[in-house]
């Protein structure tokens, strides 16, 4: 990884920096042909902008160029070769690491808007730069960025060499995917993925074991990926989830995730190895 996380003030010498720059929950980027660049403060200058007094706000380092991030309004204006675009459809035309980098910026962008004000007396808080988190000058208390962990998982048969895939109810029709569910408080990873599975399609699973993780800034999940065997039970999925569960062998799956996704990193391993 060549982001390095910062959360001082840069004090570094000034030079041009990335500056990742959001609206409406969009990534201005500039557009050439089929790639995508992300704007340097120097570009910036030359456009002359307001950016409404609001300071950016810097979170790191990426390949020892200085990043920032900032929210703009609707009054601001562009040139017409940049657009501001959601993050996930720049994969593949944005620099990957890049793109995480944004996502990041994102993340970051959504909890500085989100904890502007003490949860527990109003008061404005105050950015600590000695770690990751705002203040309450009032109460004290410690606003960290939320991370919300969510299990994703392949549940394999291995008798039949199949790999469990659902179609969620908020999904098109014939889009399949691995089971993923948002980690209760008080429960291990593996509870959830024994309650989560249960829960939408009244199966038991064994022999869980972890495969990788992704972070998901969308908007501030941390993906968690397992692999399990089926033990028993028949499929009977929860119709407030789940229109369709189905087990799929390696040569004939449904329409799957995109690439960018730890979910179609389960299945892609699936197919290399059943
Ligand atoms: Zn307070």
């Amino acid at each position: 990884m060549t982001f390095k996380f910062e959360m001082k003030k840069y004090t570094g010498e000034i030079i041009s920096s990335y500056l990742f720059i959001f609206r409406d929950n969009l990534l201005l980027v500039e557009l050439l042909d089929d790639s995508a660049k992300i704007p340097f403060t120097s570009d910036l200058t030359e456009f002359n902008l307001s950016l409404h007094q609001k300071k950016p706000i810097y979170f790191g380092l990426f390949e020892n160029t200085p990043c920032y991030f900032i929210e703009v309004s609707n009054d601001d204006e562009f040139p017409a070769e940049m657009s501001f675009e959601n993050i996930r459809s720049l994969y593949g035309r944005l620099n990957e690491e890049l793109l995480w980098v944004a996502g990041r910026a994102f993340q970051l962008m959504l909890w500085d808007k989100n904890s502007q004000y003490c949860g527990q007396c109003g008061t404005h808080t105050e950015i600590k730069f000695d770690e990751r988190a705002k203040k309450c000058p009032e109460c004290n208390l410690l606003v960290f960025p939320r991370i919300s962990p969510a299990v994703i998982v392949g549940v394999i048969n291995q008798k039949q060499r199949k790999i469990l895939l659902a179609n969620g109810t908020r999904f098109p029709s014939n889009f399949y995917s691995v089971l993923a569910g948002f980690v209760e408080p008080g429960e291990t990873l593996e509870d959830c993925i024994r309650r989560e599975i249960f829960e939408e399609v009244r199966i038991e699973i064994k022999n869980i074991r972890y495969f990788s993780s992704q972070s998901w800034p969308f908007p501030d999940s941390l993906m968690i990926g397992f692999l399990a065997d089926y033990a028993k039970g028949q499929i009977s999925v929860d119709p407030s989830e789940i229109n369709d569960a189905n087990w799929f062998p390696a040569d004939d799956l449904p329409r799957i995730p995109g690439k960018i996704s730890i979910a179609r990193k389960i299945i892609d391993w699936f197919v290399e190895n059943y």
